[in-house]
């Protein structure tokens, strides 16, 4: 059994993105899970309409992870990641370049979400430089962009509140306008008709600095933790044009996009986008054990191997870079996924998904609602002078319904892992249904 929750020993951990004081009045704790649900301290079952945090794909308590972690642990538990390699580092790159567009077949590691988009970053200013181009040294990022936590990131990242505590940051960044329309395109289901201008902008930044001073642009295809912001019809495709047109790199941060979430293994494929440089995490490793993945276009890892071979080629890289027990637990991931079909299941799933979400359309306060692949939104009417107040209720009643829900500002955000059934979809969409009704 495992040992009750008290109040009394929660003070040390100063808890991520998480109102410390009322949580600590009023704990939430899981203590187990199994597929589609957790099981709280009190031993109650919480439908996981998240997928933890948007990571865990392939549901919870997977055998073929839970195994390959165990197996890895007792044969090889660390090695050293510079100047020496082990297998199913290897092993696990040339798996999952075979996921990734044609063009694609190069990958460094990370731990995280937050430190692929760094190592993203980092990569195509390098690039420019190798190829003499040392003058690029401008990143375009986008407002309402979720990019992680660390410098670069929170640079290009467009999230006020994760930014204005921290300086300057990075010089040389600007934001495209987000896409983000309620009076043109709510209760749109999947692309918005209207915002494709929006991809203008990058030609008026351009027009602004000079394209040979720009290195690259970072988006991600669908907005997440903003509120599942859906990316106008045409507008990436878009981006990609004005990209080529100026020799800027195009960076997909697909870190929650990636691994099947819309029902494709990454979305360069639902929006048939291809980028220049991938950024993923989360769903690599089920969110088991922490790993994240930078996929490049050949032409960006080719034009680092022009020196002496006895030359490191790039400065950059993380002690538990390729680490065995997340290549072990990726591994284990890659096959679950493959096994059950996981990277293109939310593409059967979606029509249903779709349904029951828009069924709660006319429930008070509901403001629009927005579904692709196997993500989805429902934005709530702020209630005036207290922004954020509303969605929060609603977050703490379904806890207490026995589902797991996020909310970002007045938005409720959904991702249920990919193994959910129409069932449990039902459940979700009764249960969500109850708590807006009760809402003031
Ligand atoms: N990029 C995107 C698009 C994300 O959604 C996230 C995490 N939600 C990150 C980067 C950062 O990932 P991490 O929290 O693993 O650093």
């Amino acid at each position: 059994m495992n040992a009750p929750v008290t109040t009394n020993n929660l003070d040390a951990f100063w808890m991520p993105f998480t109102a410390n004081r009322q949580f600590k009045k009023n704990p939430r704790m899981f203590v187990s899970a199994d597929r589609m649900h957790y099981v709280t301290a009190e031993g109650n079952k919480v439908l996981d309409g998240t997928a933890g945090l948007w990571c865990v794909n392939a549901g919870h308590n997977r055998p073929k992870i839970v195994e390959a972690i165990r197996q890895q642990a007792g044969e090889l538990d660390y090695a050293p990641a510079f100047q020496m390699g082990h297998p199913k580092a290897f092993e696990l790159a040339s798996k999952l370049v075979q996921l990734t567009p044609p063009g694609i077949d190069h990958v460094m590691y990370t731990n995280s979400g937050s430190e692929s988009v760094e190592t993203a970053l980092k990569t195509a200013l390098a690039y420019h430089r190798v190829k003499g181009d040392g003058s690029r040294f401008r990143l375009v990022g986008r407002e309402r962009g979720y990019h992680g936590v660390n410098f670069g990131g929170i640079s290009v990242g467009g999230i006020v509140p994760n930014r204005k505590m921290f300086g300057t940051l990075l010089t040389g960044v600007d934001h495209l306008r987000h896409t983000h329309d309620l009076e043109r395109n709510a209760f749109t289901r999947l692309e918005p008709e209207h915002g494709v201008e929006l991809a203008e902008d990058l030609e008026r930044i351009i027009a602004l600095h000079d394209a040979s001073t720009i290195a690259a642009v970072i988006v991600e295809p669908v907005a997440g933790s903003t509120g599942v912001l859906l990316p106008p019809k045409g507008y990436l495709r878009r981006l990609r044009e004005i990209c080529d047109k100026h020799g800027i790199l195009l960076i997909f941060d697909e870190v929650i996009t990636g691994f099947g979430r819309l029902g494709t293994p990454f979305a360069a494929d639902y929006f048939d986008v291809t980028p220049d440089i991938m950024v993923t995490a989360k769903g690599l490793t089920n969110g088991v054990v922490p790993m994240g993945a930078v996929f490049v276009k050949n032409e960006i890892h080719d034009a680092f191997m022009n020196g002496p071979e006895h030359m490191i080629e790039f400065f950059h890289g993380y002690t538990y870079s390729g680490n065995p027990m997340a290549s072990a637990a990726a591994l284990g991931t890659l096959e679950t996924y493959q096994e059950e079909g996981l990277l293109t299941r939310g593409a059967e799933m979606a029509p249903y998904w779709e349904e029951a979400l828009h069924s709660l359309k006319g429930l008070p306060h509901v403001i629009d609602i927005r579904n692709i692949g196997l993500i989805g939104a429902i934005e709530l009417e702020p209630i005036a002078g207290e922004p954020t107040r509303r969605a929060f209720s609603a977050f703490l009643d379904a806890y207490n319904k026995g589902l797991l829900i996020r909310t970002t500002g007045d938005i409720i955000a959904l991702s249920p892992p990919l193994i959910i059934e129409k069932s449990d979809i039902d459940v979700l969409v009764d249960t969500l249904g109850g708590v807006l009704k009760s809402l003031d």
